[in-house]
């Protein structure tokens, strides 16, 4: 029987931490109970540097049921995905399977009976992907829509409306852990581990007290680094932008040249504007350029690891 490990960030989540650990709690019983995980499956908080009593609470439901409930102490704030990260790593050690899901229980529940009967049939990675965001406001709704959309535009490979509520096997973790870049975006590494994957999908709920810790600036700080850390398409488009540019030199050139020839131009106007486009041109795509080396270098840095084999025949 597969040892279950339910992975959960906490930031200040005081206010959400006990009903999160009972109905957690709840799912795994009924999961034991129906012989899908091992009895020693369990629950683990990840502390990410909370400034309210979100610790003692996790060491208080630790102390009520020491079997069921773990906890991690990150020593600072470190972010969801790195704080993420450090709860999938630990896990890995601890269990054979993670879900991984948010403290503030907006993702359902229930499906994790789904992705472990799926993850029984033969998946690595099953994916929580939302139906609809009928309880999100409108501004959130459109917001984070544009941020998958955005992804998707600057060729980041990612899972639509799947946020980090999913499920990996011990080995999907094991190399997702190869991959020693510091700057995590999670939704965008997941694909690249590769295996057989499924998804689940469900309603997202309204969380069942506090609010967002993803206020806007986060959003967008996490959407920039996705991009940033995915793709060099930016650079690609400065390029692009520097070629079209220098086309345009040429039609600004024939204006220019016809214009001179058919006379009534100030002295030394042909000669400046051909040089202003052309030069600007010019430059934009010479930056693009090494722009270009600059984002092969960054890609090599990551030494992210070149493949994952599955399976070997001797
Ligand atoms: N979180 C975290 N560190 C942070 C911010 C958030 O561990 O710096 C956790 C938070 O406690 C929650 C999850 O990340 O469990 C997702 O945050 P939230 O539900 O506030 O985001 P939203 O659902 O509004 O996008
Ligand atoms: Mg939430």
């Amino acid at each position: 029987m597969d040892k279950l490990a339910i992975v959960v960030p906490c930031y200040n989540e005081e206010e959400v931490l006990e009903t999160a650990s009972e109905a957690l709690r709840g799912v795994l019983d009924d999961l034991i109970r129906k012989e899908k995980i091992a009895e020693d499956s369990f629950i683990l908080f990840v502390n990410d540097g909370s400034k309210d009593k979100t610790w003692e609470l996790i060491e208080k439901e630790h102390a009520t049921f020491p079997t069921k409930v773990c906890g991690v102490k990150l020593a600072g704030n470190v972010g969801h995905q790195s704080a993420l990260t450090a709860g999938l790593l630990t896990a890995m050690e601890m269990s054979d399977v993670t879900v991984s899901i948010d403290a503030d229980l907006q993702d359902d529940i229930l499906v994790i009976e789904e992705m472990i009967d799926k993850f029984h049939a033969g998946n690595d990675i099953i994916y929580g992907v939302r139906k609809e965001r009928k309880t999100d406001t409108f501004f959130k709704r459109v917001t984070a829509q544009g941020f998958y959309k955005l992804m998707a535009v600057m060729g980041v490979k990612t899972v639509y409306n799947h946020a980090d509520f999913r499920l990996m096997s011990k080995r999907a973790i094991e190399h997702f852990s190869q991959f020693k870049e510091t700057n995590m975006y999670l939704r965008g590494m997941m694909p690249l581990i590769g295996y057989n994957t499924d998804s689940v999908y469900y309603d997202r709920k309204e969380r069942v007290a506090g609010e967002s810790k993803y206020p806007l600036k986060k959003m967008l700080a996490l959407a920039f680094n996705g991009i940033s850390s995915f793709s060099i398409k930016p650079i690609s488009m400065i390029m692009g932008l520097g070629m079209i540019i220098i086309l345009c030199s040429i039609l600004a050139a024939i204006y220019a040249l016809v214009s001179y020839f058919t006379g009534n131009v100030e002295p030394g106007w042909t000669s400046l504007i051909l040089s202003i486009w052309f030069l600007g041109g010019l430059q934009l795509m010479a930056i693009g350029m090494v722009g270009l080396y600059i984002g092969k270098i960054y890609m090599e840095v990551k030494h992210r690891p070149r493949y994952n084999i599955e399976k070997v025949l001797k």
